[in-house]
């Protein structure tokens, strides 16, 4: 029964949906259980950056600056980079743009480039986590340096100490996951993208999730908040 429940949910979702929270609040975390059950496309901004910065691209060389030191790329050249990326790709079962917006004017440009591109923008879930548990979520993630998978040294181990569960890659530190870095990232995401918080709630679409509980029950209560859509 559940396996033909999750199936039907399966074939009639298609869905379109912003994850929103935090440094660390388990955007990536959620964003791949989604992509896993639903089928859904994860875009990750902080992913199409890096992937950049490793490929030397256009959008790689001027990230790289700001990415290392925790601050935000610029509005014009995320903008740029996501309006391509929404461009050249098909969604067949909707996408999760996780991590973008992360500033009023990015969430405006979305509206338009929504407008454009014919898509409608179903759900805004907002991962809540209280900042003191950040730090250590932080601090102990490392990340698959082949397929982007994160795990944490303490809460989501992987089976071997730094090798990946899902592919075997080798997991790394990130770069911006200095104390320094962290504590730059925390007050950049206070001053430039917590007040995205107000502007979609008042527009009375924003979907509040307590992201301070396992992973399991966070994906429990996204997958309920789906439901009701
Ligand atoms: P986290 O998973 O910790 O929230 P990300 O991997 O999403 O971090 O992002 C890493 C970095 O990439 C950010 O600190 C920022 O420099 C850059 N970045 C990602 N998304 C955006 C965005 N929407 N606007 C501007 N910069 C971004
Ligand atoms: P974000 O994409 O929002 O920056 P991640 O999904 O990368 O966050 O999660 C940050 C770190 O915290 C990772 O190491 C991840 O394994 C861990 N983590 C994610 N969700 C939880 C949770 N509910 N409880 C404990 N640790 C978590
Ligand atoms: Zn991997």
């Amino acid at each position: 029964m559940d396996i033909l429940e999750n199936s039907i949910i399966k074939e009639c979702m298609s869905m379109n949906i912003i994850l929103m929270g935090p440094p660390g609040a388990g955007k990536g975390t959620q964003a791949t259980k989604l992509v896993n059950k639903y089928g859904l496309t994860q875009i990750s901004t902080g992913d199409l950056f890096r992937k950049a910065l490793s490929e030397q691209t256009k959008y790689g060389v001027i990230a790289k600056y700001f990415m290392q030191f925790g601050h935000l790329v610029p509005d014009d050249y995320t903008i740029e980079m996501v309006r391509e990326y929404l461009k050249e790709n098909t969604f067949e079962n909707g996408f999760i743009l996780d991590g973008f917006p992360r500033t009023i004017v990015q969430a405006r440009e979305l509206e338009s480039i929504a407008k454009e591109f014919n898509f409608t923008i179903d759900a805004i879930i907002n991962l809540d986590i209280p900042q003191e548990k950040l730090v250590s979520r932080l601090s102990g993630r490392r990340t698959c340096k082949n397929c982007g998978t994160t795990f944490h040294v303490e809460f989501n181990p992987p089976k071997v100490t730094g090798v990946c569960d899902k592919c075997g890659g080798e997991l790394y530190q990130r770069e911006d996951e200095s104390v320094e870095a962290v504590t730059v990232r925390l007050d950049t995401y206070n001053k430039q993208t917590r007040p995205l918080i107000d502007y979609y709630t008042m527009k009375g679409t924003i979907i509040n999730i307590n992201g301070d509980q396992p992973m399991e029950d966070v994906f429990k209560d996204i997958e309920k908040s789906l439901e009701g859509k």
